[in-house]
């Protein structure tokens, strides 16, 4: 499985398309009555299918077969666009200056007659990034586009596209792709390529991709080659960073019992695991989500998915309000985390913050015995701190330890520790990935060398690039540029380091085993085996 999973699965139909029912069907209908326009607009964020669809427009328009939304996918029309090598299919990046220069050229050539095809189809991506005269060159186009001609543009931001341009497009907005659908066509990837995958590990990950089915699959690539040709939950929590389900379900379960305690003591348990707790806010406003769903429209949950035993149980604990609130203070503490004195305060204020607080009227489960006590637990629990639920004085925990140096002197002080770096930044999905398959390679003014294994780079994408940009700008307090060059790391990449460590915690779980004398007994006495899969080491 050399080919990257996004290209060996880009849909080649209408049909195959995931996620973009409403777009496709308005395009089919008029396919289907020869009703064509001269020029389509797609908008929608990145990932999403504006490429792919402007492919497959094109192939509609061009098929040797007719004009039609199924084209046939074999006259040497439909190759030659899905091989990218059709001479009447010009496609522009616009966000690429080097590109950009040639389109006045191209434009210039419109006026001349398709040379294999029935048209002659610009697809223009980023077209809101057009320099002023490439603009004025293609609405001249566009105006008075010739018989022959198609425009299919893409923009993530159509704000930006000009009036007179978007005026003369048929617009189609493209929607973010719910989880549950990635989560189904991961699983249908994985099936035909016959990797073994758990249910739980691609849920994750449809979810880690949000809204882009080009992310889940690159996301995808680096779990198979993580998990050692396999997919499990544990690997790919491991790979993003993740809480993992395990850890918030005993945080809300403690939180349903009104226990103060349990849930500092997880939050603990959290930190000395190295989770991003950031990212672990993220992820439980998203079980909220699930569990208000659960609540409200039980049929809406996927059966397939394998945390919904645990967030049907949730959803018996809390009432729907309560799930409501709790939900607010999670996406509050998401925004008050950069404010706080680290991270780890920041999360545990969020979840005393959701013990403190209950919808007017409520009453939890079990309301903490000194909050009762103090008489502030019916009503509107909006007492001072008692002490069951007092906030810790800040301590240096997890991520504040990595945070050091102060900024001051991360901004004057040259980047030593490229993996202690990335662990003080919060990156997830893409650019965490990207960032921890690189290595520095050196630093010259403002410009950041890395490299990046050739195995890797299709994670040096543009979104994922400027998060990097931006967090490391953000973290070091001075301007930063980015040169990612593709080659064989010569040093260790954080993601390589990780890997030698999960393998030598491995070895030393499988040698603990092997020692250990009832295991012996079992081998010698019993001739069993010891199945080497099975071992998993503790974090
Ligand atoms: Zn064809």
């Amino acid at each position: 499985m050399n080919q990257a999973l996004a290209r060996k699965w880009r849909p080649k139909t209408f049909a195959e398309l995931v996620g973009q029912e409403h777009v496709v069907q308005a395009l089919t209908n008029s396919l289907g009555t020869q009703r064509l326009h001269h020029a389509y607009l797609f908008t929608g964020t990145r990932g999403v299918g504006k490429t792919t669809l402007a492919r497959i427009l094109a192939k509609a328009f061009n098929c040797e077969q007719g004009v039609s939304a199924t084209p046939c996918g074999t006259c040497s029309a439909c190759t030659g666009i899905d091989a990218g090598r059709f001479v009447d299919l010009l496609e522009v990046d616009a966000a690429s200056n080097t590109q950009v220069d040639k389109m006045r050229e191209l434009l210039e050539n419109a006026l001349y007659a398709p040379t294999a095809g029935r048209y002659k189809i610009y697809v223009i991506d980023e077209v809101h990034q057009l320099s002023g005269h490439s603009f004025n060159a293609m609405l001249k186009t566009l105006e008075e586009p010739p018989e022959h001609v198609k425009f299919v543009l893409a923009t993530t931001d159509p704000q930006k596209v000009p009036v007179t341009v978007l005026s003369r497009c048929l617009q189609f907005n493209l929607r973010q792709i719910p989880a549950e659908q990635i989560r189904a066509r991961l699983a249908e990837i994985l099936q035909s390529e016959s990797v073994a995958f758990e249910p739980a590990a691609i849920a994750v990950l449809a979810r880690a991709a949000r809204g882009s089915l080009r992310d889940a699959l690159s996301l995808l690539d680096q779990a198979i080659a993580h998990g050692g040709g396999q997919v499990d939950e544990a690997s790919v929590s491991a790979m993003l960073g993740l809480a993992g389900h395990e850890h918030l379900y005993n945080v809300l379960q403690s939180l349903a019992a009104g226990d103060g305690k349990a849930m500092l003591a997880q939050a603990d348990a959290m930190a000395a695991h190295g989770i991003a707790f950031e990212q672990a806010l993220q992820e439980l406003a998203s079980l909220w989500h699930r569990i208000a769903v659960a609540q409200i429209v039980p049929a809406a949950l996927s059966a397939d998915d394998a945390d919904q035993p645990m967030v049907q149980d949730l959803a018996g604990r809390f009432s729907p309000e309560e799930v409501q609130l709790c939900y607010q203070i999670t996406n509050q503490g998401r925004a008050d985390i950069v404010l706080a004195p680290d991270e780890y305060a920041g999360f545990t204020m969020t979840l005393l913050r959701m013990l403190a607080f209950a919808p007017e009227g409520a009453t939890r489960a079990a309301i903490p015995a000194a909050m009762a006590a103090s008489g502030a637990g019916g009503e509107r629990r909006t007492a001072p701190a008692a002490p069951a639920a007092a906030a810790p004085t800040p301590q240096a925990k997890g991520a504040k330890a990595v945070d050091s140096p102060s900024k001051a002197d991360a901004a004057s002080a040259r980047i030593a520790d490229w993996a202690g770096l990335l662990g003080a930044l919060r990156l997830s999905g893409m650019a965490r990935q990207l960032a921890h398959n690189c290595e520095l390679v050196g630093e010259s003014g403002d410009v950041l060398e890395l490299r990046v294994a050739a195995a890797h780079k299709h994670l040096l994408e543009k979104g994922p690039q400027e998060r990097l940009r931006a967090a490391i700008e953000e973290h070091l307090g001075r301007s930063i540029r980015l040169k990612i060059e593709v080659g064989d790391p010569v040093g260790h990449t954080p993601a390589q380091l990780d890997e030698q460590e999960r393998r030598s915690r491995l070895e030393s779980a499988t040698q603990a085993l092997n020692a250990d004398p009832f295991v012996r007994e079992l081998v010698d006495g019993f001739g069993a085996q010891v199945v080497p899969d099975s071992i998993k080491p503790q974090r």
